[in-house]
């Protein structure tokens, strides 16, 4: 079952081999916080990233060494890479010539239609797209006098980027829209989705640290997807990127658009509980993001209700007094002490993901 109910109509770019837009799959992107020019520090934070699934990486270009090291990453890693550049096009060409697989631009700070026109020249000779980045803070100075730092400003700076790049012949774009609230990013998305055919990434910019910025960017990104909106995301925290990959899967899991590893249940815990349950759900959560089958597990603190407040899980752990229980579908399997409670709950899931794997379905 799914929240969403259409999806968008838009034109379908390619990034690498990921494709955007139209029916193609919402995909789940980041960007890396390592300097791009330490190509085994940056490397090493994208191979995390892909661990986690991460689709298309991102990568800040904010010099001509950064610009000149993407060719070594990307010899080295799996996903496509976006360069990203503010104010100077030559890194846009640099970065282009270096291999990445797309280039993101805030034409507001890119400057000339000349310096525009021979961006949009080498991403068409690459066969590369473009992302117009418009961002709240950085409006071109006649729109956002206009404006101001709003959502229509936003959008008036959206139609005005993308039909600078039409008329210079090219179509291979997508367009975001951030600002650093909610409201004004759900609502510049919403003015310009009827208004152009270009798919749209999406999300909340700077939305803050852990919990704040999941719940922007949650509250944000899943507005817009539930109403059709949206085709490649991004989840911006000021946190290991890892966790806005984990985040961005979460969001389109509670939607029910797509899902990605396990689902792990959890009880907040009551009186009732007589285990350390945040530590064992820490560190089954931890395990389960090595696995990628989809199946759903419950890690419960009492073995009084736990099994049957989880009897939609495919497999759980109850605490009790010395002794918790391994139980699948609600069903009581064995008691288990409890210092081997986790262990024997990853080793079970081990052996259900590979009777999955082996085609037996599951129990
Ligand atoms: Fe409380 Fe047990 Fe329910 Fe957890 S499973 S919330 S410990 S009653």
């Amino acid at each position: 079952m799914t929240l969403v109910q259409h999806r968008r109509i838009t034109r379908q770019i390619r990034v690498g081999n990921v494709d955007i837009g139209s029916n193609a799959q919402i995909s789940v992107q980041s960007m890396t916080n390592t300097q791009t020019q330490d190509v085994d520090s940056t490397v090493a934070q994208i191979h995390q990233l892909e661990k986690a699934g991460c689709q298309i990486i991102r990568v800040a270009v904010p010099d001509m060494e950064a610009a000149l090291a993407i060719q070594q990453i990307k010899a080295r890693i799996q996903i496509p890479l976006i360069a990203d550049i503010h104010f100077d096009y030559r890194l846009a060409l640099a970065s282009a010539q270096a291999g990445a697989d797309a280039l993101r631009i805030n034409p507001g700070n890119i400057g000339s239609t000349r310096k525009i026109k021979a961006v949009v020249d080498c991403a068409t000779d690459y066969g590369i797209p473009i992302r117009i980045g418009v961002n709240a803070g950085s409006l071109e100075k006649e729109i956002e006098q206009q404006f101001g730092p709003t959502a229509a400003g936003m959008v008036k700076s959206a139609l005005k980027n993308i039909q600078m790049l039409e008329d210079l012949g090219f179509s291979k774009i997508k367009v975001s829209l951030k600002a650093s609230d909610v409201e004004r990013t759900v609502s510049a998305y919403r003015k310009l989705a009827p208004l152009t055919d270009v798919p749209f990434h999406i999300g909340v910019t700077e939305a803050g640290g852990r919990i704040a910025g999941i719940a922007k960017s949650s509250i944000g990104i899943g507005l817009l997807l539930a109403e059709g909106i949206g085709d490649t995301l991004r989840v911006s925290l000021t946190r290991d990127p890892v966790e806005e990959v984990r985040t961005g899967y979460e969001i389109l899991r509670a939607l029910g658009i797509r899902n990605r590893g396990p689902e792990l249940i959890s009880c907040p815990t009551c009186g009732r509980c007589r285990i350390d349950l945040f530590n064992i759900a820490d560190q089954v959560e931890n395990a389960l993001l090595e696995r990628s089958s989809e199946i759903k597990v419950a890690i419960m603190g009492c073995s009084v209700n736990g099994p049957g407040e989880a009897r939609e899980a495919d497999i759980g752990i109850a605490g009790g007094d010395g002794k918790g229980i391994l139980f699948k579908k609600g069903k009581v399997i064995r008691k288990i002490r409890q210092e081997e409670l986790v262990d024997q709950l990853l080793t079970e899931i081990d052996m259900m993901i590979e009777h999955v794997e082996d085609g037996n379905g599951k129990e």
